[in-house]
């Protein structure tokens, strides 16, 4: 299905992957009010839908959306929580960039009835679509796993210390998924060298992770943060490498797979 906002692939196996921040449209009303810079749309999830296009293949739906994240944070809450109280956050409808530096242009940022506004427009059907294809997919299989995928840059001093592992998972420290399908996925992830890894570290899981995982109804949730630096430059024009994606592919595989499988087990 295609949307102006979003677009679904529907798939056949229990396993709905969501790609929140892959977007990089920004709305014609909006540009005028941001700074130059945020034109660039540089806290988008790049690339991720290349990343994962062996997925489909799989039997794997797929859901992605149009607009960038500073039009509306499909991972934030609707009614704008911070997600890691204590340090530094995006919000909702960010105000800045990952740096810290405003994106709006003096005065431009919106108000609270703009931002329910989009929450309308932008929000609620990405997570209409998502509520739906979990509900059909549980329907189907008895149980399913949503699969939330990010990537970031691996160093923003404002948002976290030090550098970002390249693959951090997310389980809401346990509470998204059965502890079974979690120690699936950290023993994969502990099974190899070739790339550092985090489990509940500084990325638990975001808005997404936490409010769909439901262990015992069926739906287990799980977020995967990636540093852009396992696929791509770090730096504009933020370009795609196919030698390093050539090397985290087979291990995000191998992470679809074990989400497969578990979906497919019996039930937790
Ligand atoms: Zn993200």
């Amino acid at each position: 299905m295609t949307d102006t906002i979003y677009t679904l692939h529907r798939g056949s196996r229990p396993l709905l992957l969501s790609l929140p921040h892959v977007g990089t449209a920004l709305p014609e009303w909006l540009t005028p009010r941001l700074v130059p810079r945020a034109l660039a749309v540089e806290d988008t999830d790049w690339h991720l839908e290349q990343l994962y296009s062996f997925a489909k293949a799989l039997g794997v739906s797929m859901l992605v959306p149009r607009h960038s994240r500073y039009v509306v944070d499909l991972n934030r809450p609707p009614e704008n929580a911070p997600m890691y109280p204590g340090v530094n956050n995006t919000g909702l409808c960010p105000a800045t960039f990952f740096t810290g530096e405003p994106l709006y242009l003096p005065g431009q940022a919106p108000d609270a009835a703009e931002v329910d506004q989009r929450v309308a427009t932008f929000w609620r059907p990405y997570h209409g679509a998502l509520a739906a294809e979990l509900a059909r997919l549980r329907a189907a299989h008895g149980q399913v796993v949503l699969f939330d995928g990010h990537s970031i840059h691996g160093q923003l001093p404002w948002l976290f210390e030090g550098r970002l592992p390249d693959l951090n998972l997310g389980t809401a420290s346990g509470n998204s998924c059965a502890p079974a399908l979690r120690d699936v996925l950290a023993g994969v992830l502990g099974a190899q060298s070739s790339h550092t890894v985090a489990v509940d570290g500084r990325f638990k899981g975001g808005h997404i992770t936490r409010f769909y995982g439901r262990p015992a109804d069926g739906v287990h949730a799980v977020q995967l943060e990636m540093a852009w630096r396992c696929y791509m430059d770090e730096a504009p024009p933020y370009a795609w490498h196919a030698d390093r994606a050539a090397q985290v592919q087979p291990l995000l595989q191998q992470l679809v797979m074990a989400m497969l499988a578990f979906a497919e087990g019996p039930a937790r």
